[in-house]
């Protein structure tokens, strides 16, 4: 047979026991990570349009494993689900965050809520009430100041689900729902889980120009969660007519690029003091 169909054929395998290996060696590695505290969590403002004030901040994951260098969240969090290891780094995320925003608050700046993102995963674990009931006590900080972000993609054990948000709630816990608008029944999850705050997916403001058919899910969007009573944050915003477009369509919470990418705590503390002397 002709030479370049077999080469082709042998780097499609090469390609796959690489994305193998790449794997294996993810996990591998991941398992070490807590305990040589290679994990980092960035924070990313979220801010009020009118005020022009941060009102919580966004904590997401960072990994320089000593072996592999820097790894996206987007490539080792569906790993760890996967392999179970999220339970671990979840309840070290939710800790840490918790642990951060009370200091923040004992240091005398600003109180906010700290958002931190939940693998579905994690409901899976009958001990997630109680965890982060506990996490609350243990570093001392109020429900209100915490929220959880949840995807579409909790499709599985959405009776699970939604009574452990139901119970996390009643401790005084907001719920938002992320990537809203990209899941297959984002309409069927708002009646399925207690929801506090939509999250519009940044697919939906990239290159948002009025009189555009983003813009009109946008405005439906905020429409919609008016009427339900729900707060809606957009996120990826980059550009000022992005932000303006959001401004017309009447929405209050912004998060992306334009304002903050995610930074280290150190420079979340120097936003804030800039924020009170203003
Ligand atoms: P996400 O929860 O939707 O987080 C938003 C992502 O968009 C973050 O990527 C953030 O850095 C990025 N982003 C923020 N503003 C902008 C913008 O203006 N433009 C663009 N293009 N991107 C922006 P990141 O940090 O790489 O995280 C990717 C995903 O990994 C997150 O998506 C979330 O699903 C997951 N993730 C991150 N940290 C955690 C964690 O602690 N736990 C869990 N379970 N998942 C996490
Ligand atoms: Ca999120
Ligand atoms: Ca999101
Ligand atoms: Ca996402």
């Amino acid at each position: 047979v002709d030479v370049n169909k077999e080469a082709a054929i042998s780097e499609g395998l090469l390609d796959k026991q690489d994305k193998f290996q790449r794997r294996m060696d993810i996990e591998f590695n991941l398992r070490k990570a807590i305990d040589q505290q290679e994990f980092r969590l960035v924070y990313q403002p979220v801010v009020d349009i009118v005020t022009k004030r941060i009102v919580g901040l966004e904590s997401l994951i960072r990994w320089h494993s000593a072996v592999l260098g820097h790894v996206s969240p987007s490539d080792f969090i569906p790993i760890a689900e996967e392999s179970g290891l999220i339970h671990q780094i979840g309840e070290w995320v939710l800790r840490e965050s918790c642990r951060q925003n009370m200091a923040w608050q004992e240091a005398g700046l600003p109180k906010m809520f700290v958002a931190v993102n939940l693998s579905r995963r994690q409901f899976m674990d009958r001990g997630l009430y109680a965890m982060i009931k506990s996490i609350l006590v243990e570093t001392g900080l109020q429900p209100q100041y915490l929220e959880l972000e949840i995807t579409e993609s909790m499709s599985m054990g959405v009776k699970l689900v939604a009574d452990t948000l139901s119970q996390l709630k009643m401790l005084g816990i907001r719920v938002a729902m992320d990537d809203f608008g990209t899941g297959y029944s984002s309409l069927s999850y708002l009646k399925d889980f207690p929801i506090d705050k939509l999250k519009i997916d940044q697919s939906f403001i990239k290159g948002l120009k009025i009189k555009q058919v983003n813009a009109a899910i946008v405005n439906m969007v905020i429409t919609m969660a008016r009427n339900l009573n729900l707060l809606v944050v957009a996120e990826g915003v980059e550009t000022e007519e992005e932000l303006q477009v959001l401004q017309e369509c009447g929405c209050r919470f912004v998060q992306g690029y334009y304002f903050s990418p995610p930074v280290q705590a150190k420079q979340i503390e120097d936003i804030l003091h800039q924020e009170i002397c203003v």
